[in-house]
């Protein structure tokens, strides 16, 4: 009967066939509704560890919801979260190895910088040297040793936004979640933060999810992409794929549209 078959997979790529120890994220048929509207109507996805994915799509396409489900902010109605080969679906955030950077920083103003890094729930378990000596390494990764002492008003926006990445880095986390990081600052600053944030993630060969609706942004910096489109991935690909080969005319227009 069918029942001894092998078990039917609803999902469209082979996440089930590949080693989960190369998998940071897996995400399987991920539904949600908010007052009867659909915004996430059946997501499959699979992030593998060191990679950077950029997730695109206009405004209200759902990126945001899905990330606040990985994060844990936010429970999915249908469909699975596994986070490093652990199904975490029903866990809250603490309990996620996963840190979210967003556009503003969140910065405790009335720590300096080091303190600021070294602060953290997975740092809680280390003595005050040890977390001050990781928030120092971090520190130097994103090239801020010399303000440690600084209180973050003193900082400008593009340094304060990397004390906000090492201070998430710094959690060793198995994904970190990045929501419109640099969507707050100017034209140059974003140009260089980019080269920034794909420098260290290389560096420290992190799993990056990254949310923007600057396709230049996605484009230049990602290994894939996933074009979102009302709840539903319409392509996942690298960015040379997506740019010469779109899985349909929407997507083309998309990519074309700049933004
Ligand atoms: P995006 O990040 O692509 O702009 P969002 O995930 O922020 O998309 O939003 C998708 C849709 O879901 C929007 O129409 C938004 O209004 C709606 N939405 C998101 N969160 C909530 C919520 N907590 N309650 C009701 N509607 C929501």
């Amino acid at each position: 009967s069918w029942r001894d078959g092998p078990p039917v997979s609803l999902f469209p790529d082979e996440i089930d066939l590949v080693d989960s120890r190369d998998v940071a994220v897996a995400l399987r048929g991920l539904t949600k509704s908010f007052d009867g509207r659909a915004v996430l109507a059946g997501l499959s996805l699979r992030v593998e560890r060191g990679e950077f994915l950029a997730i695109v799509g206009p405004s209200g396409s759902g990126k945001t919801t899905l990330l606040r489900i990985v994060a844990g902010f936010e429970r999915p109605d249908e469909g699975s979260v596994e986070i490093g080969g652990r199904d975490v679906t029903l866990d809250p955030p603490e309990r996620r190895r996963v840190n979210t950077v967003f556009q503003s920083y969140a910065l405790f103003p009335h720590m300096n910088v080091l303190e600021n890094v070294a602060y953290g729930p997975r740092m809680q378990g280390l003595s005050r040297r040890g977390r001050h000596a990781r928030a120092r390494d971090m520190l130097a990764l994103v090239r801020l040793e010399g303000v440690a002492g600084q209180r973050p008003h003193e900082l400008s926006g593009g340094m304060q936004q990397r004390v906000a990445l090492a201070r998430a880095l710094a959690n060793e986390p198995e994904v970190l979640l990045l929501d419109e990081p640099l969507g707050a600052l100017d034209r140059k600053l974003r140009d260089e933060m980019q080269r920034e944030l794909r420098r260290v993630q290389a560096e420290l060969g992190a799993t990056f999810l990254y949310i923007t609706h600057d396709q230049e942004e996605a484009f230049g910096m990602a290994d894939r992409l996933a074009v979102m489109r009302d709840g539903r991935f319409v392509q996942v690909g690298t960015p040379s794929e997506v740019y010469d080969d779109p899985a349909d005319a929407w997507v083309a227009l998309f990519v074309g549209s700049g933004n």
